[in-house]
């Protein structure tokens, strides 16, 4: 399918995020650093002419390695101590989606859902997962060396990560990675590789990335109703924090439960919500001299 024209006037933007949960001060700066840099990994891509898929999947692989974060080495483990991971990514421009679930003994599922991506299945499972990554040359590893010394001390409850992204040729991506909810039954997946639950990416509505609570994000399939209220016609168009703002709320009425959703619109604007206590974020534009680096909306709010 050949590229439209950028409709952000071949601009590029840039968002992460280290999952929807309480920033303990301790963990703070942590958070910080590993969400800018990741952001700084995707932009560099973006910056050099990269796609947007790229970009998102440079983003995703420095969370995983990163064990601040639930995601890769760091993922919390589930009941029986042992980490499955899923990880989901959406080509914007194809509408195509690679999406892993259940996932053991691989350093970066982001890559396998990457690898995905052109293939027919849009899903692939547990030892079958990883059968694929071995054949696409994924790094493998003993499912015991995902876990963290913090996590085997102390279970300790980090959060799943997400990246979305627009290249200068007007191409949105999105992506998720995580180790589901801490101490989950074994074989439970959240929403992240769930399309249109977790994530998704059009060309022709946004891209976004969701993280929290997997049962009551997956019930309301939230990534599609933000993209449906981004896709109102004006004058009632909502902006994008509203609009996650809006779809937040509406979860929480009729479901329960924390989230947190990063976006980005086709014409390049960059929006993000939470209703969780913290959602660590890193983004920039082309339109923007240095990255915002913010652990909750309250404190971008505040600096504004
Ligand atoms: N959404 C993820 C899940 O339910 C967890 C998270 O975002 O922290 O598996």
């Amino acid at each position: 399918m050949p590229d439209r024209i950028n409709e952000a006037g071949g601009h590029w933007a840039i968002i992460v995020h280290g999952g929807a949960h309480e920033v303990p001060p301790e963990k703070a700066s942590a958070s910080r650093a590993g969400c800018l840099a990741a952001q700084q990994a995707g932009r560099k891509v973006l910056e050099g002419g990269g796609s947007a898929v790229e970009a998102v999947e440079a983003a995703l692989r420095l969370l995983e390695d990163d064990p601040t974060f639930n995601a890769g080495f760091g993922s919390a483990p589930n009941s029986v101590g042992e980490v499955e991971m899923d990880s989901g990514l959406m080509d914007g421009r194809t509408l195509d989606v690679g999406a892993v679930a259940g996932l053991r003994g691989v350093r970066h599922p982001a890559s396998v859902a990457r690898a995905l991506l052109r293939e027919t299945p849009v899903m692939l499972i547990g030892d079958a997962a990883r059968q694929f990554a071995r054949e696409q040359g994924a790094e493998l590893c003993e499912v015991e060396a995902l876990i963290s010394p913090a996590q085997r001390e102390a279970y300790e409850e980090h959060d799943t990560v997400g990246c979305v992204a627009l290249d200068a040729q007007g191409n949105l991506a999105a992506g998720t990675s995580t180790g589901g909810l801490s101490g989950q039954r074994p074989g439970r997946v959240g929403d992240s590789p769930l399309p249109g639950c977790g994530f998704y990416a059009d060309n022709e509505l946004g891209a976004v990335a969701l993280t929290g609570e997997g049962e009551s994000i997956a019930r309301m399939m939230v990534a599609a109703r933000i993209l449906h209220l981004l896709a109102r016609p004006s004058p009632e168009a909502t902006s994008p924090d509203g609009a996650l703002q809006e779809a937040l709320q509406t979860m929480q009425q009729r479901v329960g439960g924390e989230a947190g959703a990063i976006v980005i619109t086709p014409d390049g604007q960059v929006g993000w919500w939470h209703n969780s206590p913290n959602m660590p974020v890193a983004y920039q534009t082309s339109r923007m001299a240095q990255a915002g680096v913010f652990l909750s909306k309250t404190e971008e709010q505040d600096v504004q």
